[in-house]
């Protein structure tokens, strides 16, 4: 049986973590403030971004919603983007994702300081983390390397397999365990033979958003196995990529859903957050 990686008891050490930081920052009158980017009512975004505000009361961080119609344009978002770069009060902001109507959040997203860069996706931002300048990262790939690293689980030298090459998660977390010395590969839809690769993996990341895809046969003995994937069952619980109940007779450890990768994305916001709040005091 695999040893459950608990990533609420680790988002919960985070989240303590913060907010001694935040009180720090308090204490040297040094306020720190966290702004939201909302375009139409998607109830998912909705919910989302209610948490992650919540997050924010609970650990001191004030956070104000910035909220438009779904009709809202580029240009009015834009200018939104830059009045908060320029806004000595604000710490961080993000901007909640997907955009409606299939507004393109590229041209937003370039045009955000990456010293306040919260969500750490910007192509300024991806790039500092290519050629290895400091940067904010993205919260989810970021949430996993410090899970793993709270966990004792080593990763210098260790094979480690990526499923997933998104901008979002696959791609920032093979260039996060390449900064970790493993030696990474990265799949995805038009990988050939994918048990034969994911078998070599010891430490085996699955976020392809497939429910259930990865079974007892993609997993090498022994091997530690992150579940990224979210989806919602019939019965209004969550499961994730992983068929979890045949994977943990083969690997060592793996992450639970829930409760395993997503309250680590959800602390790291706040972890960004504040280090966003140090940079601008120039504390960092
Ligand atoms: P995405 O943008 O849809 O990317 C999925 C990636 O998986 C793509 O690179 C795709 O390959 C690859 N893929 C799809 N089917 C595959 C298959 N059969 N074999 C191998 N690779 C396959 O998704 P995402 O945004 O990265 O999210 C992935 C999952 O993580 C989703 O379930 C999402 O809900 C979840 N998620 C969870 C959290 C969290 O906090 N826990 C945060 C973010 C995302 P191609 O590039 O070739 O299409």
């Amino acid at each position: 049986m695999a040893r459950v990686l608990d990533g609420r008891a680790v988002a919960a050490r985070i989240r303590a973590e913060v907010a001694e930081g935040v009180a720090e920052l308090a204490a040297r009158g040094v306020p720190i403030r966290l702004d939201v980017i909302l375009a139409g009512e998607d109830p998912a975004s909705v919910t989302y971004v209610a948490n992650k505000r919540r997050d924010c009361a609970e650990v001191g961080i004030e956070s104000r919603l910035h909220a438009f119609p779904a009709d809202v344009s580029r240009k009015e978002l834009l200018a939104l983007v830059e009045r908060l770069n320029g806004d000595p009060e604000v710490s961080g902001f993000f901007i909640q994702l997907p955009l409606p109507g299939g507004m393109d959040p590229l041209p937003l997203l370039s045009a955000i300081d990456p010293s306040k860069d919260v969500d750490g996706l910007s192509p300024r931002s991806a790039g500092r983390l290519a050629v290895g300048l400091p940067s904010l990262l993205p919260c989810t790939p970021h949430g996993v390397i410090q899970l793993l690293g709270r966990c004792g689980v080593e990763l210098g030298g260790r094979e480690a397999v990526v499923v997933g090459r998104s901008n979002l998660v696959g791609k920032p977390l093979a260039l996060l365990l390449l900064r970790e010395n493993a030696t990474v590969t990265v799949c995805h839809s038009r990988t050939r033979n994918l048990a034969e690769v994911t078998r070599r993996a010891e430490v085996l990341v699955v976020a392809a958003g497939r429910r259930g895809m990865i079974g007892a046969e993609h997993v090498r003995e022994g091997a530690v196995v992150v579940d990224v994937g979210i989806h919602r069952t019939e019965d209004g619980g969550l499961t994730g990529d992983v068929r979890q109940e045949e994977v943990s007779d083969r690997a060592s450890a793996m992450t639970p859903v829930p409760g395993g990768v997503g309250p680590m994305t959800r602390a790291m916001l706040l972890y960004n957050t504040l280090e966003a709040a140090r940079l601008q005091a120039g504390l960092s």
